[in-house]
């Protein structure tokens, strides 16, 4: 049956990878979804196009230059409000006229809408891992006490919540071990000594998904799924020693749950993250959706590997980070943001992303992490630290 009226959305990194895709979604049963709020940071244009598309009644960009150039470009009578600012995403996240805020900004930036978004009480769409990565504690807390619900986007997770039943994850206590399954990325089989040399372009080539420069570099580093055993563990409240990684290249098997009689639930589905985000719009019914479907004879065989990590030191560092504290995760958040950022520009070496990292969790003694505020300023402080130690490598 129809619903008595549509699902009101609020997507913030409306133009990334992600927000593309939940538009997508969201354009595919226009009688179930509308658009309540429009967030994006630099491609103004493109959140000009969805604008006129979707007609949300509130969009928010960074800057006011942005929200100037974002009102000459809407079409003629047409005047949504214009929010500015890290403080306008934060509003756009507590939209009384949203129902669901798909989390969807990259890296650390995404952490005060997403907390704004779990305070108000509203139904998370989360693909916005750092946040979970840099205060999962708190936003489990938070959601507590809003009665916020958070459903996870990242494909992995996802599949997890799909295996397990959902919000409650009744089988949780029947868990012995969750497997995240990794793509191994663009480098999965080339040699140690030539990822030295490995380039922006061709980390950003990556063999199954299309995603975000961001995330594309660390699925090249293996540092995304060292992020998502962080994830994981936030999530579900799992120690580190019940989340193991396994390369799966083919990413038709989303992750896997083994339950104490040995059993594996498992999720498959095609590598294609609109299904994942459908299942977290629709959420608890599941709705139709277009698109590739998996043709298991065409690929013949699903194979299974261990992560090389001698090669892909990152994914360890991410487990000593969660073993260390809730401090530690928020360094190698910002260590590997500030290093990402400097590989992207062709400034740091592939390879010294890790050391990058290393150094940084090398440095930091820990220190209470109790609220954003704090969890920020060292953020800031990490960020800057590693900036200047990595350019003064050479
Ligand atoms: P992207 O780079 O394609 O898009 C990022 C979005 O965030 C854009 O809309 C951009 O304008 C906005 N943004 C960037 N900096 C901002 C800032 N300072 N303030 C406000 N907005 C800002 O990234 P993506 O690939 O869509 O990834 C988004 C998030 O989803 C990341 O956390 C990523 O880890 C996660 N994720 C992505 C995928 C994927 O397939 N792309 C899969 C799983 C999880
Ligand atoms: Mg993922």
């Amino acid at each position: 049956a129809a619903p008595d009226r549509p699902r009101r959305l609020a997507v913030l990194g409306a133009t990334g990878s992600i927000g593309v895709s939940a538009l997508r979604v969201a354009a595919e049963h226009p009688d179930r979804y509308a658009v309540a709020g429009l967030a994006g940071a630099t491609n103004v244009q493109l959140l000009a196009e969805q604008a006129a598309a979707f007609r949300p009644p509130v969009l928010a960009v960074l800057t006011e230059a942005g929200a100037r150039a974002l009102a000459a470009l809407l079409p003629a009578g047409y005047r949504p409000d214009i929010l500015v600012g890290p403080e306008g995403y934060a509003a756009m996240a507590r939209l009384p006229e949203a129902d669901v805020v798909v989390s969807a900004i990259v890296g650390a930036a995404g952490l005060v809408p997403t907390l704004a978004a779990v305070a108000a009480g509203k139904v998370v769409a989360l693909a916005n891992k750092e946040s979970l990565v840099l205060a999962g504690d708190l936003i489990r807390e938070l959601a507590r006490s809003s009665g916020a619900v958070i459903l996870p986007v990242d494909s992995e997770h996802n599949a997890l919540f799909q295996a397990l039943g959902g919000a409650g994850l009744p089988d949780l206590p029947l868990v012995e071990r969750l497997v995240l399954t990794a793509s191994g990325g663009p480098f999965r089989t080339m040699p140690r000594a030539a990822l030295e040399a490995a380039t922006p372009a061709m980390a950003l080539n990556h063999p199954t998904w299309s995603m975000g420069p961001k995330i594309s570099v660390d699925s090249a580093t293996l540092m995304n799924k060292g992020l998502e055993v962080i994830e994981a563990c936030r999530l579900y409240g799992l120690p580190v020693s019940q989340v193991e990684v396994v390369v799966h290249p083919q990413s038709i098997v989303h992750s896997l749950a083994q339950l104490h009689d040995g059993s594996l639930l498992a999720h498959l589905g095609p590598p294609d993250m609109r299904v994942a985000i459908a299942y977290c719009l629709g959420y608890p019914e599941r709705l139709p959706l277009s698109g590739p479907r998996v043709d298991l004879v065409k690929l013949a065989s699903l194979t299974f590997e261990a992560p090389r990590e001698d090669a892909f030191p990152c994914l360890s560092l991410a487990r000593q980070a969660l073993a260390a504290g809730p401090s530690h995760t928020v360094v190698l958040n910002a260590a590997n943001e500030a290093a990402v950022a400097l590989f992207l520009a062709g400034e740091l070496p592939f390879m010294a992303i890790a050391t990058t990292i290393e150094a940084a969790l090398a440095a930091h003694a820990g220190c209470p992490v109790a609220d954003a505020r704090a969890i920020m300023d060292l953020d800031g402080r990490v960020r800057d630290a590693a900036t200047k130690r990595a350019k003064g490598r050479k």
